[in-house]
């Protein structure tokens, strides 16, 4: 199997789309800064500097001008339509062919487990709800993209000494400390400035590095920080290590795409991870609503296993493949999701 992974998008779909052709890929991975615009008041909620304030690709893909022509899976980043994306908090189509991994979530494609993980990390708001309402304001379009502890909660249950591996992971953000296992003076001549955040220790999110050391994922793409960078992370216990790769922005001569070869099934279809969706139902009445911190805690083994099989059997029916359609795809979500709180964001009440 062929996968494209990208560093951030920045609404340049067509020429990734273009340098892709005829290279036989069967997925594209996008690590964030996808900028999903479709109209003038997405690009309004997009929260970007001036020069930057453009629609963009992925318009003509929303009104049905283009289509993707390979499947699109992606994560958000700092710049998004955040009031389109958080009406898909738990993942979903955008487009056809383009799919929404959520601001967390862990997909199959072609048997591989493929989890991630949206926004960037500030401290000010790691332990809060989501307490956003649309419309976003100047303030709130920010905080909504970042990452809440919650979601890195949720993620750090998607594997278990009996569940397989994560294959690949994705965050906009590097892993925090992730420059230690990589040639760290090499990036500092490219990125002096980053120098004083990593003596400090403020460079990458630190809810990554916890679960890169939890999930131990063979593989890890981020993007965000504008420049390639290659790292091996071992793990205690024989675990194997972890090949973390970064990517840059769609910029000539910089590494910003790169495929890789990994072994799958021959005809690769896009999956429920019932595991996944298993976690999601058992979270589902704990979303945080509110700025306070939330009190959500890890569930005992047997109960995330047992709920897989309660879904697997009773909501899937056997059938785990995710509907190419947003309708299709949210209806089996309404089935165990009875109710989607998320959906407050919609309402101005607290
Ligand atoms: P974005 O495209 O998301 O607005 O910004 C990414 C840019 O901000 C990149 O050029 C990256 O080098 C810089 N950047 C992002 N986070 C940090 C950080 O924590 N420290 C430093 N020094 N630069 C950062
Ligand atoms: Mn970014």
């Amino acid at each position: 199997m062929r996968i494209a992974v990208q560093g951030c998008c920045h609404g340049e779909l067509n020429k990734i789309y273009s340098k892709i052709s005829n290279q036989n890929v069967d997925l594209l991975v996008v690590c964030g800064d996808f900028q999903s615009l479709r109209n003038e008041q997405d690009m309004k909620c997009m929260a970007v500097p001036a020069k930057y304030k453009r629609m963009g690709d992925f318009q003509d893909y929303w009104l049905g001008k283009r289509k993707a022509p390979v499947l699109t899976l992606f994560i958000g980043g700092n710049h998004e339509a955040s009031n389109f994306l958080c009406e898909r908090y738990h993942g979903g189509w955008v487009a056809p062919g383009m799919f929404f991994l959520g601001l967390s979530g862990c997909v199959k494609f072609g048997g591989l487990r493929i989890g991630g993980i949206s926004g960037i990390y500030n401290d000010r708001h790691y332990n809060s709800g989501y307490f956003e309402r649309l419309p976003l304001g100047m303030s709130t379009q920010r905080s909504i993209y970042h990452t809440r502890e919650f979601e890195v909660l949720k993620l750090s249950q998607l594997t278990s000494s009996t569940s397989d591996p994560i294959d690949i992971f994705l965050s906009h953000e590097w892993p925090r400390r992730i420059y230690h296992y990589g040639d760290l003076p090499r990036l500092l001549r490219t990125k002096p400035f980053f120098k004083a955040d990593i003596a400090s220790e403020e460079l990458g999110c630190p809810g990554c590095e916890h679960l890169l050391k939890v999930l131990k994922p063979k593989r890890w793409f981020s993007a965000h920080l504008h420049c390639a960078f290659e790292a091996t992370i071992p793990h205690a216990g024989g675990a194997e290590a972890t090949s973390f790769l970064a990517l840059d922005k769609c910029i000539p001569g910089r590494e910003h795409l790169r495929i890789i070869e990994v072994e799958g099934a021959v005809e690769p279809e896009l999956e429920f991870d019932t595991r996944w969706l298993a976690i999601l139902a058992l979270y589902n009445q704990k979303i945080p609503h509110s700025s306070q911190s939330h009190t959500a805690a890890a569930f005992e083994e047997s109960v995330i296993v047992d709920k897989q099989s309660e879904i697997e059997k009773q909501v899937l029916e056997g059938n785990f493949n995710i509907p190419a359609d947003q309708a299709g795809f949210q209806a089996i979500l309404d089935r165990f999701l009875q109710d989607p709180q998320i959906l407050t964001w919609n309402n101005n009440k607290e």
